[in-house]
C-alpha cells in the first residue's frame, strides 16, 4: 500500500512541478514514506534523515517530510526530536502535500498533518489521474480496520474501515489498463472487508472482470473471517481472478488466535481452504506468522508447525512478535528471545523446504507468466499465475506479454526457464 501511496502522492507533486529523482544531492523535495508495522521503524526513520544531512552539510536543506504511519504515530514527538524534519503527514492527509509544501515554503514552520481525511483524500485523488504505467499494478480500494487484533497498530495509524466507490475504482482501473497495465492488484488493509453501496468485493471484482485488456486481478490482504462464499464463488467463477491467496493465520493455535483477538478459529481457517480447493482444485496459499506471541507454548508453536505442513503454504511471511506501543499485546509478558528466534529458525526452515519442494515440481512443468520487466539487455522478469518469480532470456522485448514458459531451474526465489510458445528462438536459461 505505501508503494501505492508513494505513487499518488508523486501524482499530486506533478501538478505543481515536481519531478522524480534517483540522484538524492540534487532534491529540492525529499519525502520518506514510512511503515510502523514492527518496530525499528522510527530509528530507520532518523537514521535517513541523518543521512540528508550529511548529503547537505554546508548546503541549503530541501525541503523534508516524512509520512505514513510512522509520521501518524509519532507526529508532533517527531518535529520536536529532529529539527531537520519541517513535516508529519499521516496516511490520510497526504493530497494536502502540495498546499504544506507551499505553507512551508511561505511560513518556514514545521507542519503536523495527522487527521484521517480519508474520504477527502479519495474526493481529491480522484480528480487527479493515476500516472503509474506499470504493467502490474496496485490500485487501494479499502482502507483502515476495525477488528483490533491485540497485537496490531493498523487501526490506529490508518483509521477506520473505508471503502472507495466502484464507480471511482472501475474508472482508475481503466485509467491503469490505458496506461498498459495487464494486472491489478486490489489493496486493503482488510481487502475483503470491502463494502460500499452493498457491493462486496466479489461484486467489484466481477465488475473489473469486465474491462477489456485486463487479464489479471489479484487482491491482498485478507482476513479469514471475511472470507465469505460469495467471494469463494468468485474465484471459481472469474478466470480472471488468479488461483492463489494470500490469507494470514498468524498462528496454528486457536488459543493463541483468542488471545490475539483475531475472531475466528483454526477449524475455521482449514474450512475456507478446503471450501477454496473444492472450487478451484489447484489453487494455492500464503500466509503470514507471528512466532512467539506472547503465551506461545511449545505446544502453540507445534500446532503452527502442523498447519504450515497441513495447508503447504506456498509463501509464507513470518516474524517474531515486535511489542507495539499502544497495543493490548505490548502489556503482556513476552517469550524469551532466544525461544522465539529458536523457533522462527524452525518454522523458516521448514517454510523453505516446503517452497523448495513446490518449486521441484515445477521443473519440466509449463507455467503462464505474465512479463512486467526487462531486468538486463536480454533477460524478462515476470509472474506466473501463482505469484511466483520468472526468469527468461530473450531477445524480443516480452514486456506486457503472457506467455508460457517450461522450467528450467529455480532458487529459493526464482523460477528460471525458457519460452515454449513464442515464434522466436529464445536463449538459452
Ligand atoms: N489485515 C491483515 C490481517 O489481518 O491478516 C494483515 C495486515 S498487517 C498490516 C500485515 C502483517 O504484519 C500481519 O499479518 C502480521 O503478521 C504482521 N504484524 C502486524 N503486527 C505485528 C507485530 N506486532 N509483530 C509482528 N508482526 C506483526
Ligand atoms: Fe491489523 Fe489485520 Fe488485525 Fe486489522 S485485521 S488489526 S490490520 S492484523
Amino acid at each position: 500500500m505505501n508503494e501505492y501511496d508513494s505513487n499518488r502522492i508523486f501524482d499530486v507533486l506533478k501538478k505543481i512541478g515536481y519531478s522524480k529523482t534517483e540522484n538524492i544531492s540534487e532534491t529540492d523535495c525529499y519525502i520518506l514514506n514510512t511503515c510502523h508495522i514492527r518496530e525499528k521503524a522510527t530509528e530507520k526513520v532518523y537514521h535517513d534523515v541523518g543521512r540528508l544531512k550529511k548529503e547537505f552539510k554546508n548546503r541549503k536543506k530541501p525541503i523534508l517530510i516524512v509520512t505514513g504511519c510512522v509520521a501518524q504515530a509519532e507526529g508532533e514527538e517527531m518535529l520536536k526530536r529532529e529539527n531537520y524534519i519541517d513535516s508529519v503527514i499521516g496516511p490520510q492527509s497526504y493530497h494536502k502535500i502540495s498546499k504544506i509544501i507551499k505553507d512551508i515554503e511561505a511560513k518556514k514552520q514545521k507542519i503536523n498533518v495527522t487527521e484521517f481525511d480519508t474520504i477527502e483524500k479519495f474526493d481529491t485523488l480522484n480528480l487527479i489521474k493515476n500516472s503509474n504505467s506499470k504493467v502490474s499494478s496496485f490500485l487501494t480500494i479499502q482502507e483502515g480496520c476495525d477488528k483490533f487484533c491485540n497485537f496490531c497498530v493498523v487501526p490506529y495509524t490508518r483509521g477506520p474501515e473505508y471503502s472507495r466507490t466502484v464507480s471511482e475504482i472501475l474508472e482508475e482501473a481503466k485509467v491503469l489498463v490505458e496506461n498498459g497495465s495487464k494486472e491489478i492488484t486490489l489493496l486493503g488493509q482488510n481487502v475483503n472487508a470491502y463494502l460500499n453501496n452493498k457491493k462486496k468485493l466479489s461484486d467489484l471484482i466481477y465488475t473489473l472482470s469486465k474491462i477489456k485488456g485486463l487479464e489479471r486481478i489479484r487482491y491482498t490482504t485478507s482476513h479469514p473471517k471475511d472470507m465469505t462464499d460469495d467471494l469463494i464463488g468468485a474465484h471459481k467463477d472469474i478466470k480472471k481472478l488468479m488461483p492463489i491467496l494470500h490469507l494470514p493465520v498468524q498462528t496454528g493455535s486457536t488459543k493463541i488466535l483468542k488471545l490475539m483477538n483475531r475472531k475466528h478459529n483454526i477449524e475455521e481457517y482449514y474450512n475456507i481452504i478446503e471450501k477454496l480447493k473444492k472450487f478451484v482444485p489447484n489453487i494455492k496459499f500464503s500466509s503470514d506468522f507471528i512466532i512467539g506471541y506472547p503465551g506461545e507454548t511449545d505446544k502453540d508453536f507445534n500446532d503452527t508447525l502442523r498447519l504450515m505442513k497441513k495447508v503447504q503454504f506456498i509463501n509464507s511471511y513470518s516474524f517474531v512478535f515486535s511489542a507495539r506501543p499502544g497495543t493490548p499485546a505490548a502489556k503482556k509478558n513476552i517469550v524469551k528471545d532466544d525461544i522465539s528466534k529458536q523457533r522462527l529458525s524452525n518454522f523458516q526452515e521448514l517454510s523453505e523446504k516446503i517452497k523448495i519442494n513446490y518449486k521441484k515440481k515445477l521443473l519440466d512443468s509449463s507455467v503462464e507468466v505474465l512479463f512486467e520487466n526487462r531486468i538486463d539487455e536480454n533477460s524478462f522478469f515476470g509472474r506466473d499465475k501463482f505469484f511466483n518469480s520468472v526468469i527468461v532470456k530473450s531477445n524480443k522485448n516480452l514486456n506486457g506479454k503472457i506467455l508460457n514458459v517450461k522450467i528450467k531451474n529455480f532458487n529459493t526465489n526464482t523460477l528460471f526457464g525458457t519460452i515454449s510458445d513464442f515464434n522466436e528462438k529464445p536463449f538459452a536459461a
